[in-house]
């Protein structure tokens, strides 16, 4: 039999862009074709600037047509959309065009929802208006207009991304950045499931929730690609405090606006005293002590697990039942004026009924309370938190409680009488839908969910379209 030679780089290009056929061994035994393939992408793995990573392809294993469009994500880019195809199903562009633009940002947003739905069983996420039968999708716009901004809109049950000229470097397209898109496809996805965490009536730390959960999006996302998580591993030799591309949220949109360590920064240190009430700020001390708690459990694990697996599939574990474990902390949490300690609370009720070792409950307790956010198990000196055993699975700090109080009952970010200033938060926050009165929110997603949608290619998502208007009570 011919051995087939491996293809050279150049060769490979031509073959995925359809100019070239693919030489095909003789096959002895009949292979199945397999049912649904789905479509190849081309991705920017973290946004453009981050020099260790480039391009890449990522396969989207469900049914995408023209547009790029599948039953709840559509893509509008005037003069562009609906982008064709390949004859082989697949989205694959020269970088720098609107097209890979259109393939990047629908790619990026169906991996969000993804992870979510993944991690919640396969049982499809709503979009806020998905009530009532309705299943309308949302939205992106890869090139909304030109200003340093992206947003998620309900009213427009849109994700916009804006593009810039930032003074003496060249344009910035945030649609091109994974962490932009994952961080608005994650305001999206929480509005969801808690579409009264929005309004301007919560408390500030509500509004600093949906500010943390877009930039743990970006973390989890990142974390829950193989090659991700093994360049990471490799470039920090494991050690998630090391400065790199995964903490530093946001590269190139940060640099662009002068920002030098990034927009966001998750492997910060920020105690609530240490940060004003501006809500952005806030998040950064409730994301901070996530990446603690992932870090805390990544040490944990890889003493536990560091002779039978390799150090990236315990990070990519890890991450995945940490991302999981806050879904479902979210998901409990009341459905207004939720804070940091409820949703605490609730990550250690949920991790203590599903088994977790109470090493974890002492880590997530811990972070929280050096946050300033929960009283503390026991008072928090140098030497306890130093003396800290990661390899005990049975390591518990005072008692293994799982209802948390609020370190300062009276801090102002616990008020909802507080007005949310959201100055420095991404385009989402600041839209003024989000600052109408409460009262009227069921009103509006009823109306939202009433409105009717024309879908192209209707037939080949009828069947899927149909059941998620059954799912969507
Ligand atoms: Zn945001």
């Amino acid at each position: 039999m011919a051995a087939i030679e491996p293809l050279a780089p150049a060769e490979l290009v031509e073959v995925l862009m359809g100019r070239r056929a693919v030489p095909l061994p003789p096959h002895p035994i009949p292979i199945p074709l397999p049912l649904l393939g789905g479509s190849r992408f081309v991705i920017w793995k973290q946004d453009p600037s981050v020099g260790e990573l480039g391009r890449r392809l990522a396969l989207i294993p469900s049914l995408v047509v023209n547009g790029p469009r599948d039953p709840r994500i559509d893509t509008n880019l005037a003069g562009t959309t609906p982008v064709t195809r390949s004859a082989t199903g697949d989205f694959i562009f020269p970088a720098d065009t609107p097209e890979a633009d259109c393939a990047h940002t629908f790619a990026v947003v169906r991996e969000t929802l993804t992870l979510y739905e993944r991690l919640r069983g396969g049982s499809a996420m709503p979009w806020a208006w998905n009530i009532g039968g309705n299943a309308d999708p949302v939205t992106a716009y890869p090139r909304a207009g030109v200003t340093p901004n992206a947003y998620y809109s309900r009213n427009q049950k849109a994700l916009k991304f804006f593009y810039f000229t930032p003074p003496g470097a060249s344009q910035v397209y945030t649609c091109r950045s994974l962490d932009i898109v994952a961080h608005e496809t994650g305001h999206a996805v929480l509005d969801g499931l808690k579409p009264g965490w929005l309004g301007m009536g919560n408390p500030p730390q509500t509004g600093a929730l949906h500010e943390a959960f877009g930039d743990l999006t970006a973390i989890f996302l990142a974390l829950s690609q193989l090659d991700q998580v093994e360049a990471f591993v490799a470039i920090t030799k494991a050690n998630l405090h090391a400065k790199n591309y995964l903490s530093a949220l946001a590269e190139q949109f940060g640099a662009a606006l002068g920002r030098s360590a990034g927009l966001r920064n998750a492997d910060n240190d920020l105690k609530l005293s240490q940060v004003s009430n501006e809500v952005h700020e806030l998040s950064q001390v409730f994301t901070g002590a996530i990446y603690d708690i992932l870090a805390d459990i990544y040490a944990h694990e890889r003493i536990q697990q560091g002779k039978v697996k390799d150090p990236a599939q315990i990070l990519l574990e890890v991450a995945q039942k940490l991302c999981r474990l806050l879904l479902e902390a979210i998901t409990k949490a009341p459905a207004t004026g939720a804070t940091f300690a409820d949703v605490a609370t609730a990550m250690l009720t949920i991790s203590k009924a599903q088994g977790d070792p109470p090493a974890y409950r002492t880590f997530i307790h811990t972070r929280f309370a050096v946050r300033e956010i929960v009283v503390p198990p026991v008072p928090l000196t140098a030497s306890a938190i130093g003396q800290m055993d990661y390899g005990d699975p049975h390591l518990v700090l005072g008692a293994d409680e799982v209802k948390v109080q609020a370190a300062d009952p009276n801090h102002p970010s616990l008020s909802a009488k507080v007005p949310q200033d959201r100055s420095g938060c991404c385009g989402t926050m600041q839209l003024p839908e989000y600052s109408r009165a409460p009262e009227k929110l069921q009103a509006e997603l009823q109306r939202l969910g009433k409105e009717g949608e024309v879908i192209p290619e209707e037939e080949l998502l009828a069947g899927a379209v149909a059941e998620l208007r059954k799912a969507f009570k």
